[in-house]
């Protein structure tokens, strides 16, 4: 039987991608290969790398304003180096409101001076930083639009002639935003689009080409963006499945449709952790994500009950990350009403039994 998967990533996709994606393992497009098998050169695969950065741009709003997507590979995790080794000269700025932030500001140490611009390391994370001063030198100023971990998520984003750079990983194609006020997006595939190995960038062509430092091939924008994503072979099956999600979210409505399911799912889910006694929520109400939401038990002593009903309902992937104890349900774009339902019966059983 399905599980009602609300794993963080790697994470639950839709059914008929799941299909489609078998599918095309045993034979792709009538072709007598398979998509493991297909040369990265070949017509067939060059349309799939084609389509798969183009309905990116379309479904952001983002097609002829000037950017390029791209499919890499090195997981979000490179990215946090690549955009200061591409975008930093002296100076950037970053918020940091997370386990992924902190990772990103180390790395972008190695490329010049950072500054933390804000930080809500002071609560455990718990919430965004709002009404902070943004230097106006700065090369460009680093977001993390969801924490996955922590399940904040920003709901306003800055304003400020400051470039802006968001690591949008975890909620990418989950809601809509002006996009074009980002210059650089980047993305792993596993949170909300694909399975892991593929990382979408989104760039404005304008900010790249401004550094004097020498970057190597494989890490440098304009070197894939000449290539149009393929100087080396991309990881083909992990393009392949995430185009077939950007057809799936496009089918849907696009990005429209499925937040208004997303909203649906989280008010669902809060609502259940408002009322129920028995739990507590992790975020500050205004900045709870709509994506992971994060929440505990106030009597530790009915952890075992809990994690044995939720199981016997096939839940999967509901605990907390060791950061922030307690669970976490990730709610993303493929994971259905029902199945938001089923958990929340749950803590409803619970309340009643307890
Ligand atoms: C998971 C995650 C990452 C790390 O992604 P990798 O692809 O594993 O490197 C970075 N940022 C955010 C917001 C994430 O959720």
């Amino acid at each position: 039987m399905k599980k009602h998967n609300f794993s963080a990533g790697p994470c639950i996709l839709p059914q008929d991608v799941f299909k489609e994606a078998s599918q095309a393992i045993l034979d792709f497009n009538n072709s007598g290969l398979s998509i493991l098998e297909i040369s990265h050169r070949s017509n067939d695969f060059v349309d799939v790398m084609e389509e798969a950065r183009s309905l990116a741009l379309e479904l952001l709003g983002l097609e002829g304003k000037g950017y390029k997507a791209l499919f890499l590979q090195g997981g979000a995790s490179t990215q946090f180096l690549m955009t200061a080794q591409n975008l930093l000269s002296k100076k950037a700025g970053y918020i940091n409101t997370g386990t992924w932030s902190s990772k990103a500001i180390k790395e972008a140490k190695l490329f010049g001076e950072v500054v933390e611009v804000a930080s809500s390391k002071d609560a455990n994370f718990n919430y965004i930083p709002k009404g902070y001063d943004i230097p106006t030198d700065l090369d460009y100023l680093h977001l993390t639009s969801n924490n996955t971990i922590f399940g904040t998520q920003i709901k306003e984003f800055p304003t400020t002639n400051v470039p802006l750079v968001c690591d949008m990983s975890s909620d990418i194609f989950s809601r809509q935003l002006d996009f074009s006020k980002f210059s650089l997006i980047y993305a792993g595939a596993q949170k909300n689009m694909g399975p892991a190995g593929a990382t979408l960038v989104i760039i404005k062509e304008d900010i790249l080409g401004q550094i004097e430092r020498e970057i190597p091939s494989m890490l440098d924008y304009q070197i894939h963006i000449s290539k149009g994503s393929m100087f080396n072979t991309p990881p083909v099956f992990a393009v392949y499945t995430s185009m077939l999600t950007l057809r799936w979210v496009k089918k849907m409505g696009g990005i429209a449709a499925v937040e208004e399911l997303n909203e649906k799912k989280a008010k669902l889910i809060y609502s259940e952790i408002d009322v129920n006694p028995l739990f507590q929520g992790f975020a500050a109400i205004e900045d709870r994500s709509d994506m992971n939401a994060t929440f505990k038990l106030v009597d530790g002593d009915l952890k075992e009950a809990f994690d044995s009903m939720w199981n016997e309902a096939g839940i999967n992937g509901l605990n907390g990350h060791r950061s922030v104890g307690g669970y976490r349900a990730s709610i993303y774009n493929a994971l259905s009403l029902d199945s938001v339902a089923v958990l929340v019966d749950v803590m409803g059983d619970l309340e009643r039994k307890a």
